[in-house]
């Protein structure tokens, strides 16, 4: 059985891998379990750049394969921001970004909106003397399609799923724990990385 380490130190995502995982006969790995704490910098513009360098980094200082998300929320009426910037949108001074989106949506009549993840996976390679090369990297994607609510509703989930409303009317935030990963953008891109994650750690589907 092979080690996969996710590369999150955000508890909301790490409670959502653990469980979309869990059919995954590869051990688990937090980063807190190793003594892991990076701070890797998300510069980039693109869900995809910013997913590799979490990945890359964690996978070079572990030599583990290492599963990487970078996330975010869009919406219409904020030019399909704030995206990329999702973790860090209105700055530090704001402390609820879900209320802080609903502030700025209170008169918007557009409220289309949709989260999106991207996975890296990073595996590590050697070169021919043993020393540690760049990792290779394989990404994978998925998107969920919604609306920003007109208040917050719920208590599960994380970030800004009390205010994601679904087409059936309830909030991300409001689905039974494990509803969320049938239908979310994460549960989504990890059924697309599966095959890839069962054939690297050498499990049966
Ligand atoms: P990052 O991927 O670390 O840049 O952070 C993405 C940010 O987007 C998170 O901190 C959340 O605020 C938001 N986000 C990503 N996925 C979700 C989700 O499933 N529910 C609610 N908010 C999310």
């Amino acid at each position: 059985m092979s080690d996969l380490l996710l590369a999150t130190a955000n508890p909301g995502k790490q409670r959502e891998f653990s469980r979309l995982l869990q059919g995954l006969e590869s051990r688990l790995v937090l980063p807190q379990q190793i003594g892991l704490n990076l701070d890797v910098p998300e510069p980039h513009p693109t869900y995809a750049e910013n997913a590799t360098a979490k990945a890359a980094a964690y996978a070079l200082v572990s030599g583990l394969p290492a599963l990487a998300d970078d996330s975010g929320l869009e919406v219409a009426a904020l030019d399909w921001g704030p995206g990329t910037r999702s973790a860090r949108y209105g700055g530090p001074e704001v402390d609820d970004r879900a209320t802080f989106i609903l502030e700025l949506l209170r008169d918007a009549t557009d409220r289309r909106a949709r989260m999106v993840c991207w996975l890296a996976l990073a595996i590590p390679g050697a070169a021919p003397d043993g020393t540690a090369r760049s990792p290779r990297i394989e990404l994978f994607s998925g998107v969920l399609e919604g609306a920003i609510a007109t208040e917050r509703r719920g208590e599960g989930g994380f970030g800004y799923d009390p205010i994601f409303l679904l087409p059936t009317g309830l909030t991300t935030a409001e689905l039974p724990e494990g509803e969320k990963d049938l239908i979310s953008h994460r549960g989504q891109a990890v059924a697309a990385a599966l095959p890839r994650l069962r054939a690297l750690t050498a499990m049966a589907p």
